[in-house]
């Protein structure tokens, strides 16, 4: 999304770029994503996200009008608002449409795009990065001379030793839902030149899934993503609630890395499961039965007819049967008096007591990261000095600093900082 968008920018306005992608062909995470949408204001994204750059923050939601339109003006509809996530706005956008349109302007106006090409390493001179040395598809070398170069490999999601060292050493082991590219090569590199990278603990964007359920294919990605999870109570293996499900499966996710073993109990009632897991998550995505397709792909999944078949959780699944029997119950009477409830559930406090009671065990796994290189504001890459280092860029889930625990949209930050690099680029350009 960061790459195509800043290379496309900058062959429609004159200038000239050169894309190289590690995948045969392109598209990366964005070409399974498909809502370009963010927080409407600063006020709003400060307050989900207290702890990411405020400087990053402002910069997306200025930017967000003008990267939709720029994504209208190559003939790429942008549908009617949506909300997202309660608090976000955004538009449904036909990813792979944009994807096409952006490779055939590159294509119009001469651009090259080289496909199953790996980078070896930055060029450098007197501490500037001046483009790149890559290794084709048929095993050649190619030195590529750039005066800027755009780091955007989409994060290192799929490293993990690198989630280990900077997410949670048990992030390790989680499931990746992305493409399988994102190795972190943007932030080897950047490093490489002198970038920083921020921050270690900022976490990252994923969902719950089925424990024990291998992600093997793109296509069933959201088809076995536990959304509905805002309408659960979640227990671990100690039998006890951690986390406010309701504000949102993908900070949940983040809440269960911390626990045990990173997995728990996820618990519908019959409520919860006609309206949410059989239903849509967001207005435009097809509503099908999450529990049935989990089920069907060898998740532990139960059906209890009443509260009191919890003591039958099977033994070998390690969790405290009648420990968790006694926390709903104990839940129900105190939704129903009114009285507080620890870890509250802010947006939704009605009890969970219509049977029968859908179980399923669940994992987190990852989209994409938060920690990356650090930018500024014209996603110009930041050296450990404080200043910036020279020739060098980095967009979308390569660049550090925006997100700390918190999520507002990922294809909008790939859009409007890969935007930003481009005009970065050109502004320089236009300046010699
Ligand atoms: C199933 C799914 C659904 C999603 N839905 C949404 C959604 O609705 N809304 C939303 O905002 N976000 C969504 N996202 C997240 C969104 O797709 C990403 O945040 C966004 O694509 C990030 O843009 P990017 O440019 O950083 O990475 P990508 O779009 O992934 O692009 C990175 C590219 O770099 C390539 N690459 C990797 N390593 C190298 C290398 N060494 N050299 C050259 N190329 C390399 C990759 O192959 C890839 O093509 C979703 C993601 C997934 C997986």
């Amino acid at each position: 999304m960061a790459g195509l968008t800043a290379a496309a920018w900058v062959a429609r306005h004159g200038g000239r770029a050169v894309v190289v992608e590690r995948a045969g062909t392109l598209g990366g995470s964005a070409a399974l994503a498909g809502f370009v949408w963010t927080a409407p204001t600063l006020d709003v994204l400060r307050a989900v996200n207290p702890r990411g750059d405020s400087t990053l923050a402002a910069a997306l939601v200025e930017g967000f009008p003008a990267g939709t339109e720029w994504i209208r003006s190559l003939g790429v509809e942008c549908r009617p608002t949506v909300t997202v996530l309660r608090f976000g706005r955004g538009h449904q956008v036909d990813t792979n449409h944009y994807i096409g349109a952006c490779a055939e302007l590159l294509h119009a106006h001469g651009a090259e795009v080289l496909t199953g090409t790996q980078t070896r390493s930055l060029l450098l001179a007197d501490g500037a990065v001046r483009g790149a040395e890559c290794v084709l598809a048929d095993g050649s070398t190619r030195r590529i001379e750039a005066r800027w170069t755009l780091l955007a490999t989409g994060g290192f999601q799929a490293d993990p030793d690198l989630r280990a060292e900077h997410i949670h050493p048990r992030a390790r082991a989680i499931e990746l839902r992305s493409n399988p590219y994102s190795m972190g090569a943007g932030l080897r590199l950047g490093r490489s030149a002198g970038g920083t990278f921020g921050k270690d603990g900022a976490g990252f964007y994923g969902h719950l899934i089925p424990a024990g359920v291998a992600l093997d294919n793109p296509a069933h990605f959201t088809d076995v993503t536990l959304y509905y999870s805002e309408r659960c109570l979640l227990f671990n293996l100690g039998g006890e609630r951690f986390v406010d499900e309701t504000v949102g499966d993908h900070l949940t996710t983040l809440a269960l890395l911390e626990q045990p073993e990173a997995r728990g109990l996820l618990v519908a009632d019959a409520a919860a499961y006609r309206s949410w897991m059989k239903g849509q998550y967001v207005e435009g995505i097809p509503a099908v039965n999450t529990f049935e397709i989990c089920r069907r792909r060898g998740a532990r999944a139960a059906v209890a007819n009443d509260v009191d078949e919890f003591e039958l959780i099977p033994e070998e699944w390690g969790y405290p049967g009648a420990k968790i029997r006694d926390a709903i119950n104990a839940l129900n009477l105190a939704a129903r008096g009114g009285d507080a409830l620890s870890p509250p559930r802010e947006f939704d406090r009605r009890p969970l007591d219509e049977p029968p009671f859908y179980v399923i065990e669940a994992a987190p796994a990852i989209t994409f990261t938060f920690g990356g290189l650090l930018i500024d504001r014209h996603a110009r890459v930041r050296a450990r000095d404080g200043d910036v280092v020279p020739g060098l860029l980095a967009a979308g889930a390569d660049a550090g600093g925006l997100y700390h625990g918190a999520y507002a949209g990922g294809l909008a930050p790939a859009l409007v900082f890969g935007l930003a690099a481009a005009r970065t680029a050109l502004a320089a350009e236009a300046t010699r």
